[in-house]
C-alpha cells in the first residue's frame, strides 16, 4: 500500500500541474539543509539562544553595536558557505517554466537568486547590502567585511562616522514598505500559494497566506512542524523539504542539479 504521505505529495503535484500563477512564500526552513540554522526549529533553532536574539534586535543594535557585530560574526560562516538546495532549484525551475511568478522570502541569505530565481521579493532584506544609519550612504557586504577584517568593530561610515547597519529587518524594525506592497499584490494575484519552511508566526509576512486565501488562492504548506495556518490549507505536509523537492522534481521531470552544482 502507498504510504499516506505519498498520497499528499501526489496531490501537490496535481495542484502544481493545474496552477498557472504560483507564488512561493519561503522561510528559514528552506535553507536549513544548506547548513544555515533557522530561528524556531525546536532543535538547532537560534531562538534557543535568547542573548543572541536580543543582541540581533533593533534595540540591541542601537544599544550595543559591538555586541551586535560579534553575534553577526558567529552567524556568518554558515551563511557564506551555504549553497542553494534542491528546494531553491525547484522554485527557480518553476519560474523558468512560466508556472511560478514570484518568490516571496523571509530569508536574507540570497540563495534563491543564486539558484536562478529572478523575481524574488526579500521581505526581510539581505545581508549583501548595508547602509550608514546617519547619512544613508550604501555599502556592499564586501566593504563592510573589509572593515571588520581590519578590526573596525562596529564598522563606521567613512563619510560621517555613523554606524553601518546591514540591510536586514531586525526585530523591532519595520518591513520595507515597497517589498510588502509587492508581496501583497503577488499573493492577491496567485492561484496557488506554496508555503515552504516557515513557522508563519512572524508578522506581517505571516498575514500573506490569509490574504491569498481571501483572494481565492489555494494554500499548500510544507514544514517540519505545524503552523497556525495548517487548518486553512488545502494540503499540509510535515516532511523535510529536501524529500519534498526531490519527489516533486522527479514527478515533474526536472533535473534539479544544474551543471557544476555541488552534490547535496
Ligand atoms: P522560523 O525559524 O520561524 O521557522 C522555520 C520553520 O522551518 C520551522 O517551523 C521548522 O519546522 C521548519 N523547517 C526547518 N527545517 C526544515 C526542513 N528541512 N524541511 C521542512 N521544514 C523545515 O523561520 P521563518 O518563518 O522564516 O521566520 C523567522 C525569521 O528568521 C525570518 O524573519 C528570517 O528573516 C529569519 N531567518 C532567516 C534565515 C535565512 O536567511 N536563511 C535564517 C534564520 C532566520
Ligand atoms: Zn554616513
Amino acid at each position: 500500500m502507498t504510504p499516506p504521505r505519498n498520497d499528499a505529495l501526489n496531490r501537490v503535484v496535481e495542484h502544481l500541474e493545474r496552477a498557472t500563477r504560483v507564488v512561493a512564500l519561503t522561510g528559514a526552513g528552506v535553507s536549513t539543509e544548506a547548513g544555515i540554522p533557522d530561528f524556531r526549529s525546536s532543535e538547532g533553532g537560534l531562538w534557543n539562544d535568547l542573548n543572541l536574539m536580543v543582541s540581533l534586535s533593533s534595540w540591541g543594535f542601537r544599544r550595543a553595536p559591538g555586541r551586535f557585530y560579534a553575534s553577526i560574526l558567529r552567524l556568518l560562516p554558515p551563511l557564506l558557505n551555504a549553497q542553494p538546495t534542491r528546494t531553491h532549484y525547484l522554485l527557480a525551475e518553476f519560474e523558468r517554466r512560466g508556472k511560478l511568478t514570484t518568490v516571496i522570502t523571509q530569508n536574507i541569505d540570497g540563495l534563491h537568486q543564486r539558484a536562478g530565481s529572478r523575481n524574488v521579493i526579500e521581505l526581510h532584506g539581505t545581508y549583501r547590502r548595508a547602509h550608514c544609519v546617519d547619512c544613508q550612504h550604501a555599502y556592499t557586504f564586501e566593504e563592510v567585511q573589509s572593515k571588520i577584517q581590519q578590526q573596525e568593530l562596529p564598522p563606521r561610515c567613512h563619510r560621517c562616522r555613523g554606524l553601518i547597519k546591514p540591510d536586514v529587518v531586525l526585530f523591532g524594525d519595520l518591513l520595507p514598505s515597497e517589498a510588502l506592497a509587492r508581496a501583497t499584490e503577488a499573493v492577491q494575484q496567485c492561484d496557488l500559494l506554496l508555503i515552504l519552511g516557515s513557522s508563519l508566526v512572524v508578522y506581517p509576512a505571516a498575514d500573506l497566506p490569509r490574504q491569498a486565501r481571501e483572494a481565492g488562492a489555494r494554500l499548500i504548506i510544507v514544514n517540519l512542524e505545524p503552523t497556525p495556518y495548517d487548518h486553512r490549507a488545502e494540503i499540509v505536509i510535515h516532511t523535510p523539504l529536501g524529500e519534498f523537492s526531490q519527489f516533486v522534481g522527479d514527478r515533474m521531470g526536472m533535473n534539479l542539479q544544474p551543471l557544476g552544482a555541488p552534490p547535496q
